[in-house]
């Protein structure tokens, strides 16, 4: 078995808060035998349900092949924020392809929010949608940048949802005594991860879409046809979709060398009662500006949902409470004794850039990963981008092209110790308050 699945059982959801919250799919068969398609999609994340339910909306024929369940990746463990814009921020995208084509990108990313709130209406996904992500930062230089940041989204992007917050308005929502001041971004919302993807696998399926779970791709031949191999079957189609984000291992080596696999923790509390007022005065989202990000919000039944700390190899902290609990009682000393009753991590793609990498690998095999800790909004929107590739319309899949991804240096063999060295660095920044 691949190494990227060793901390989990296969076939199986991780014992988390979403996976025990959710209403189950039951399970898709295996591919067994050989199949034909006009599209072959690989991954049911974001990416590849997107990707496979507007390729059938458009009357294709779809096979999705998933390795182990629907949404049991990335996109059915994640922090839930359906962020504004873009994962780089506007400035260092100005910076990066100048005001027109940060402009480009910003209105992607805008289309991306609007996708991911359109599938849930049209579809009636019943995923906790709700409005609302507030950044917070822990010093005035730190709050400073936040405010001119929304100054320059109101200015630059006309875009009028997001509001500073001085440091007692910050404290009025989030009585941390880490935050001294923020922004709030009501276009910006929050939802229950797992959900949000069995409600599009459900919708895919109603398509048409053939979905296959438990049905690992190990090899792809490439070709005026696309022959995709499973262990029990085939597939034989004009266009594949890679859509595997961190857990691609060695189906396209050109995307391996550039989006790398990272780990992210999360946990959830006890419920907290009356006590949820000590943790969010409003049902909003979030996120800090620390380097290693903290990010939280409550669930829908008053518990802290609370993401923190990283780790860079295969393996996953032995006890993955006992890592979050160290961000978590920083940002809320007053929560020490609190139980934590669920614990899980998972697996994301990220790249040099922190920007997706949207590739065409072969003339009919696209590729969309590296959403590097945006991918709720991003991931689902590349997925839309790649099926109108397929269509005839790539103008957006080509703008998302626009900064070069490189591969990360030391090949596949070095990327991972040196990344721990960056990021160990960057995170002691962050202790430092350098
Ligand atoms: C802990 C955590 C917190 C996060 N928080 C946020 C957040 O708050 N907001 C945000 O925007 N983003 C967040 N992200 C990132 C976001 O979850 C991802 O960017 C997004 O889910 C990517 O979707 P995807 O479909 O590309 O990948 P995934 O959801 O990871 O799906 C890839 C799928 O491909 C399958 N697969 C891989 N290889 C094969 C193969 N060979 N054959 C068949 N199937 C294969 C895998 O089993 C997997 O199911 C977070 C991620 C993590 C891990």
């Amino acid at each position: 078995m691949d190494l990227l699945y060793a901390n989990d059982t296969q076939g199986a959801y991780p014992q988390s808060w979403y996976a025990a919250t959710t209403e189950p799919l039951a399970p898709y068969p295996v591919l067994t035998g050989s199949e034909r398609a006009d599209i072959c999609v690989i991954g049911a994340g974001y990416t590849g349900l997107s990707a496979a339910l507007h390729l059938a909306q458009a009357g294709r024929r779809v096979v999705l092949l998933e390795a182990q369940r629907v949404g049991f990746g990335a996109s059915g463990r994640n922090g839930g924020q359906l962020g504004s814009g873009q994962r780089v921020d506007q400035e260092e995208l100005e910076t990066m392809v100048g005001l027109d084509q940060a402009r480009a990108l910003w209105t992607l990313g805008e289309e991306a929010k609007d996708l991911v709130k359109g599938l849930i209406a049209d579809h009636k996904i019943a995923c906790h949608l709700k409005p609302g992500v507030a950044w917070t930062a822990s010093s005035p230089a730190e709050v400073q940048h936040l405010h001119d940041y929304a100054g320059l989204l109101q200015s630059r992007y006309n875009y009028d949802q997001v509001e500073p917050l001085s440091a007692e308005g910050c404290h009025a929502l989030c009585p941390s005594p880490d935050y001294k001041g923020g922004i709030l971004d009501m276009g910006a919302a929050h939802l229950h991860p797992l959900a949000f993807a069995l409600g599009l696998a459900r919708a895919a399926e109603a398509a048409g879409v053939t979905i296959c779970e438990q049905s690992r791709v190990i090899a792809l031949e490439y070709g005026a046809k696309v022959r995709i191999r499973t262990e029990e079957g085939d597939v034989t189609a004009d266009h594949a979709i890679l859509a595997c984000n961190g857990y691609l291992s060695g189906l396209a080596p050109s995307v391996t060398a550039r989006v790398m696999p990272i780990n992210n923790f999360i946990v959830a509390t006890e419920p907290l009662g009356a006590r949820t007022k000590e943790v969010l005065t409003r049902d909003v989202a979030v996120a800090d500006s620390r380097f290693v990000v903290n990010y939280f919000r409550l669930s829908h039944d008053g518990r802290l949902l609370f993401g923190g700390g990283e780790s860079y190899g295969y393996r996953f902290p032995k006890d993955i409470a006992a890592v979050v609990r160290k961000p978590m009682e920083m940002v809320f000393p007053h929560l020490k004794n609190v139980r934590v009753e669920y614990a899980w991590g998972g697996t994301l793609g990220i790249t040099m850039k922190r920007f997706p990498y949207l590739a065409r690998v072969a003339p009919n095999v696209l590729s969309a990963s590296g959403y590097s800790g945006h991918g709720v909004g991003t991931a689902t929107h590349a997925g839309q981008l790649m099926a109108r590739a397929i269509e005839g319309e790539d103008s957006g899949f080509k703008t998302m092209q626009c900064i070069p991804t490189p591969a990360f240096p030391g090949g596949g063999a070095l990327r991972t110790p040196l990344l721990v060295l960056a990021m160990t660095w960057y995170a002691l920044r962050d202790r430092l308050g350098v």
